[in-house]
């Protein structure tokens, strides 16, 4: 049996706590129960960060996308959805992927990671953060109570794998959209957690930097959005490991408002 101190050391925070001469607050729960109830909203969590400015979302945000494509997406059942998403060409990221991923769990899940893109493991394996990035995703998962594959869905921005690992572009993200749209209507979110810049733009519309947008609940129509560091990000920089485990205390408490797993026991 794995204790909580298993987990900060796997996520290399283990340490920085003991330095720190504390530890967290918030344990992880002995047990995961999900108790469903229709979410709740609320715009704001009890920071004294300032709201996101409005001008932010327009750039990203006026990109068109084939209407009728969107329409015919927005009506499919799950296996209709991996079906469609398996065959789509819909842009130039269909040419060199191995296979689409689609997205790892159970729908619906209370619980929704959104990451940027495949990576060559993903594209290889066919399931999103499987490599170096996805354990310690793993990690971060486990020390907060959630574990992947049960309560929680992990997806990503763009399904195909971009060439050399590079950021997707707007457009490639646009054209995926109708994909993760609907892949999200179906998943039925209370929160969904947004590892990394693309993730948060492509949710919330804002191009704001990372540090105003932690901290902070805003919105994928009416999904609560918290936005976090990628994983791969996290690799490189301790510092940002533990804002990420900030993060992932703040999403808790948020989703505990909302009646879903993560402090019943913590
Ligand atoms: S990234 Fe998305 S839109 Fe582009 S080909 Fe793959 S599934 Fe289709």
């Amino acid at each position: 049996m794995r204790t909580f101190e298993d987990f900060l050391q796997e996520l290399e925070l283990l340490d920085t706590f003991q330095q720190l001469g504390r530890m967290p607050d918030e344990k992880v729960p002995s047990a995961i129960v999900v108790v469903p109830k229709v979410a709740g909203h609320e715009e704001r969590a009890g920071n004294n960060r300032p709201p996101l400015q409005a001008a932010k979302t327009a750039a990203v945000t006026s990109i068109t996308i084939d209407p009728a494509r969107a329409a015919r997406i927005a009506t499919m059942d799950w296996a209709e959805l991996k079906a469609e998403t398996a065959a789509c060409t819909a842009c130039g990221l269909c040419k060199q992927r191995k296979q689409a991923v689609f997205g790892v769990g159970a729908a619906p899940a209370p619980w929704l990671f959104v990451g940027e893109g495949p990576g060559a493991e993903e594209d290889e394996q066919g399931e999103p953060f499987v490599g170096q990035a996805g354990r310690l995703l793993d990690a971060v998962l486990a020390a907060a109570g959630l574990q992947r594959g049960r309560e929680v869905y992990i997806a990503n921005v763009v399904k195909c794998r971009p060439p050399g690992n590079r950021t997707p572009t707007l457009e490639e993200a646009a054209a995926c959209a109708p994909l993760l749209d609907r892949q999200i209507e179906l998943i039925q979110p209370k929160l969904i957690v947004a590892l990394g810049k693309t993730a948060v733009i492509r949710l919330t519309g804002s191009d704001a930097s990372m540090a105003a947008m932690r901290g902070s609940v805003h919105r994928y129509r009416d999904v609560p959005v918290v936005a976090t560091y990628h994983p791969a990000y996290l690799l490189r920089s301790l510092t940002e490991k533990l804002k990420a485990w900030e993060d992932m205390m703040f999403a808790r408490r948020e989703m505990a408002k909302r009646g879903a797993s993560g402090l019943e026991n913590g």
